[in-house]
């Protein structure tokens, strides 16, 4: 029996009761597009993250672009940013119309503000900062908003790994104008489809959120701005509300008592785990561990054989991907991005998950400790 990077199968036996009420209570209310279920889940996610205001839209990409639009992103806008995520992180930039550029990152993966600085006092015209809370870490959102505040720079947050990250007391969202999460279904906190959310304090900024999700229609058929059809589905909102944002405190806190197990038990000459500042407050999203890059196939086949599911996070940087190089060169900030790379090569992210048993956890430490390099 493998051991699966995701277990859904258990995640459904979990929430399948309260997932089916919620299903029959949409079902039966002939209400399927923004109405009650979304407004309830907006009001629970929240007072959950502890902003004033969350607004559901069709997917982390979207609510991305979205933010980046309602703070005024005009084209060809430099947006500083990592190389080191999702690629709907270059994405939802390109498609608000601005111009990533692409900045190194420390050894936990995440943006580095040494790095921000250069970049900002090598390219004044830089206008947004787009950190992402790589594999539920925070980024340093201290020194970022410190950077920012100097250049007057624009924070929008990529937490679509990180919802309920915290570091150095602050929290996700509150360096940032928007704080962006997605519901893809192996986050923190899935839907059973596609989902995603903007959280932020500013009520206009969050009005204007609505209007972009939904056509930028101001009231009906009145469209003020050229926006998307970008809304949550009533059915997912009902689900994540009823059967899954109820569990995610636990969720999180299993994650995180599984990453502890993984920090005492990995002991290997030839596995590397990081052990940055950001670690502590990680909600583990992913359990990244770093091997020589001549040897990465091999360790995952090793693994394999072992019954364990690897992944890497990620194997290639946004900046080396053909739908960003089709475009030209890509701009790299004035420090390089030699860290990520490395980080693209050495990556391996061992299962971790809330459904994951303590038994389970311990034979992928064998596993990892097994291997002879
Ligand atoms: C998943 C993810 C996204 C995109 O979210 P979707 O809901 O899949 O569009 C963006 N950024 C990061 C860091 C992600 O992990």
């Amino acid at each position: 029996m493998t051991i699966l990077a995701n277990a859904f199968d258990r995640q459904w036996e979990d929430c399948r009761a309260a997932s089916l009420a919620a299903a029959e209570r949409v079902g039966a209310s002939g209400w399927y597009i923004l109405g009650r279920e979304v407004a309830a889940f907006e009001a629970n996610l929240a007072r959950h993250c502890g902003r004033a205001h969350a607004i559901g839209c069709a997917n982390g990409l979207d609510a991305i672009e979205i933010a980046l639009r309602v703070c005024g992103l005009d084209p060809g806008d430099r947006v500083l940013t990592t190389p080191l995520s999702a690629f709907a992180t270059a994405l939802a930039v390109l498609r608000a119309g601005g111009e990533p550029v692409f900045c190194d990152v420390d050894e936990d993966g995440l943006i580095a503000p040494s790095e921000i600085e250069k970049a900002l006092a090598a390219d004044p015209a830089i206008r947004f900062i787009l950190p992402v809370h790589l594999y539920g870490r925070m980024a340093d959102m201290r020194a970022i908003r410190r950077l920012a505040e100097r250049t007057g720079a624009i924070i929008i947050e990529d937490a679509a790994q990180a919802i309920g990250a915290a570091r150095d007391g602050l929290k996700v969202g509150d360096a940032g104008r928007f704080a962006c999460l997605s519901f893809y279904p192996t986050k923190n906190l899935g839907a059973l489809g596609d989902g995603g959310a903007l959280l932020t304090d500013d009520g206009d900024l969050a009005e204007m959120a609505k209007s972009l999700r939904n056509y930028g229609q101001t009231e009906k058929y009145v469209h003020a701005h050229q926006g998307l059809n970008s809304r949550l589905d009533e059915l997912q909102a009902a689900i994540m509300n009823d059967a899954h944002l109820p569990r995610l405190e636990a969720w999180t806190a299993r994650r995180r008592a599984i990453a502890e197990r993984y920090l005492d038990g990995v002991d290997s000459a030839h596995v590397r785990v990081a052990a940055g500042a950001a670690l502590q407050a990680s909600v583990w999203h992913l359990f990244p561990v770093f091997v020589d890059r001549a040897r990465r196939d091999a360790f995952i086949t090793h693994l394999k054989a072992a019954g364990v599911q690897a992944g890497i996070h990620y194997p290639s940087l946004m900046s080396d991907q053909a739908a960003l190089l089709e475009r030209g060169a890509p701009i790299i900030a004035a420090g390089g991005v030699a860290r990520a790379s490395r980080i693209a090569a050495e990556e391996v992210s061992l299962p971790i998950h809330p459904y994951l048993s303590d038994a389970e956890a311990d034979a992928v430490i064998g596993a990892v400790n097994a291997w002879a390099g």
